[in-house]
């Protein structure tokens, strides 16, 4: 347990404590991930493929993002991606990806936003006292000038999140902790969500009192974990539809057999 713990981990906690412990406690990885999120990822490559390619001088053109897009599915896709809705094919996927940054080519071209950083890694303490890390990976930082930064991020979800989820959201306001720790002024900071199907974006800012009681959450949630930890449990298996998307069937106490969409592939 002396990894960072991230959003995601924490995410994966509040879902279903056994899975948390399967994945970051025993360690136990699969070769099997949900089309969505191979295709999240595709999408994101190809959008720091497009501002590093604005950065260098270059206004690619949509065609070329698509060929990015198109030669990163094709190296990067293997037997593990899984198609949990049976109902769409994996051509499905590849066009909701390559729609996904149709909308935002139309939208943002030509890309001149202010742009700092992409797909970029921090590690950090919560405050310098704190016994543990955090660690998160921004899509995108834009420096406006004048101390004003925003943090950027990129769905391909198939909804796109309310403002009143935004203001209530962990994962941006995090990042916005650990960037503070690291920049020298901050007079603002701004939190974006881009919903590349749905072509919305959605804004939101913390106040310092936030951001505090924010850390206060995650310093009580990080002592529950280790705790459990600890004490051997319980990480108890909570069942939800989200076990579609779950590779650990074999190792849950809540579950019987294998995963359908591997148990497919077994017994083919
Ligand atoms: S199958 Fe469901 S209950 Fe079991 S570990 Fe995975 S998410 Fe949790």
């Amino acid at each position: 347990m002396n990894r960072p713990f991230s959003h995601s981990s924490l995410s994966t906690y509040e879902q279903c404590p056994a899975r948390f412990k399967f994945s970051y406690i025993d360690g136990i990885t699969k070769p099997y991930e949900g089309i969505e999120s191979f295709v999240g990822r595709r999408v994101h490559e190809t959008l720091q493929f497009l501002y590093n390619e604005v950065a260098s001088g270059k206004l690619p053109l949509f065609d070329t993002v698509v060929e990015f897009y198109s030669d990163c599915w094709n190296k990067e896709f293997h037997d593990g991606v899984k198609v949990i809705k049976q109902r769409f094919s994996i051509e499905h996927y590849f066009s909701i990806g390559r729609d996904c940054l149709r909308r935002y080519y139309r939208k943002h071209k030509p890309f001149n936003q202010p742009v700092k950083e992409t797909e970029y890694s921090i590690v950090f303490k919560l405050d310098e006292n704190d016994d543990f890390e955090m660690k998160g990976i921004l899509d995108r930082l834009d420096n406006l000038g004048d101390g004003r930064w925003e943090i950027h991020d990129y769905k391909t979800s198939s909804r796109a999140m309310s403002q009143a989820d935004a203001e209530k959201n962990r994962q941006l306001a995090l990042y916005q902790i650990g960037i503070q720790k690291n920049l020298e002024e901050v007079q603002s900071m701004v939190l974006v969500w881009h919903f590349l199907q749905q072509g919305e974006e959605v804004r939101s800012e913390r106040t310092p009192f936030q951001l505090e009681k924010l850390k206060i959450k995650i310093r009580k949630q990080v002592d529950e974990i280790r705790a459990f930890n600890f004490n051997g449990g319980p990480f108890r298996p909570v069942e939800t539809p989200l076990c579609n998307w779950c590779f650990y069937w074999e190792e849950c106490p809540a579950k019987s057999e294998h995963n359908p969409v591997v148990k497919r592939e077994l017994s083919t």
